[in-house]
């Protein structure tokens, strides 16, 4: 058995899950305080602790997921004051018999998941959600030098259209102050679940995850790119991304087919769960 904590800014989901990567029984619990959340986190695990063999964290951030620092495994700068600085693996780890744990960030752990059902061992995983992140693997690697990517604040061509200044408190219109799911209510007041599959908003955001997808193919160039979160739940949004994709890098030159190649998640809602199983499964193999 293996544990997995998909630990993210709204909610905690909490599975126990299999070799295979089933997963059996799982919890969510509101985001508050690591006062008031890691004990809940804890609880669940225990009854399981004799027959689990590792747990795999993926994690909202910034993280530090470098092993060879003081402050592996701790949350570093998050706008979740509360958070801040707390140690997460250490926690789980003096909680639960020292038990061995596999700490990337929440997005990476998708991209796992989601490498589990793909071709290859490269991919690059987007999440469209309250907020916008990126999670990179190469070579069956998460990528990363000095800490874990985040491709969500890359900067990117302004749609001339969208008047819209941007919501990202750090850059305003970086990619995540364009295209995350708030900028839409920020944008019409309404939220993005509203508003009708011909609104012009979705031209905007395709553009923008067109270039996310093009900055991604022309400088990682990974055997898949995923788009998952909430924003992708609209069904029309996809196909948009594929043909700006396609009308901003013109033929410079081919690329799998589009329909294989830039997708939404195959394991829907559940890529970083079974991403964190994964995890936790490579760490004790
Ligand atoms: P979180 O990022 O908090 O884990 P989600 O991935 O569900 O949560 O993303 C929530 C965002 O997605 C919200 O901004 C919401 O308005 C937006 N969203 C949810 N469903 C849709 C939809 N069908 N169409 C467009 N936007 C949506
Ligand atoms: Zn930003």
């Amino acid at each position: 058995m293996f544990g997995a904590i998909e630990a993210g800014g709204t909610k905690f989901v909490c599975s126990i899950g299999d070799d295979e990567h089933n997963i059996g029984e799982q919890i969510s619990l509101p985001t508050s305080t690591p006062e008031e959340t890691m004990p809940e986190v804890v609880a669940f695990f225990k009854p399981y602790i004799d027959k689990m063999k590792a747990i795999g964290i993926g994690s909202f951030g910034p993280i530090d997921i470098q092993e060879d620092t003081p402050t592996y495994g701790h949350f570093t700068n998050t706008p979740k004051v509360a958070w801040q600085g707390f140690d997460f693996v250490g926690y789980v780890k003096t909680e639960l018999n020292d038990i061995p744990v596999a700490w990337t960030t929440d997005v990476n752990a998708a991209a796992y998941g989601e490498l589990t059902q793909s071709p290859g061992n490269s991919l690059v995983y987007f999440t469209v959600g309250t907020g916008l992140g990126g999670g990179a693997i190469q070579n069956g690697q998460f990528i990363g030098g000095i800490n874990h990517a985040e491709m969500g604040h890359i900067l990117i061509r302004k749609h001339p259209n969208d008047s819209y200044e941007g919501y990202c408190i750090y850059h305003g219109d970086c990619l995540e102050g364009l295209a995350c799911g708030p900028t839409i209510e920020a944008r019409y007041g309404i939220k993005g679940q509203d508003l009708s599959e011909d609104h012009e908003v979705w031209d905007f955001i395709a553009y923008y995850l067109a270039q996310a997808a093009m900055i991604t193919d022309l400088t990682l160039a990974p055997q898949r790119i995923v788009f998952g979160g909430g924003v992708l739940k609209q069904p029309q949004l996809i196909g948009k991304i594929r043909s700006e994709f396609e009308r901003l890098l013109k033929d410079y030159r081919p690329t799998p087919p589009l329909d294989e190649y830039i997708i939404t998640p195959i394991l829907g809602d559940n890529a970083a769960t079974i991403g964190c199983l994964a995890m936790a499964k490579e760490i004790v193999a």
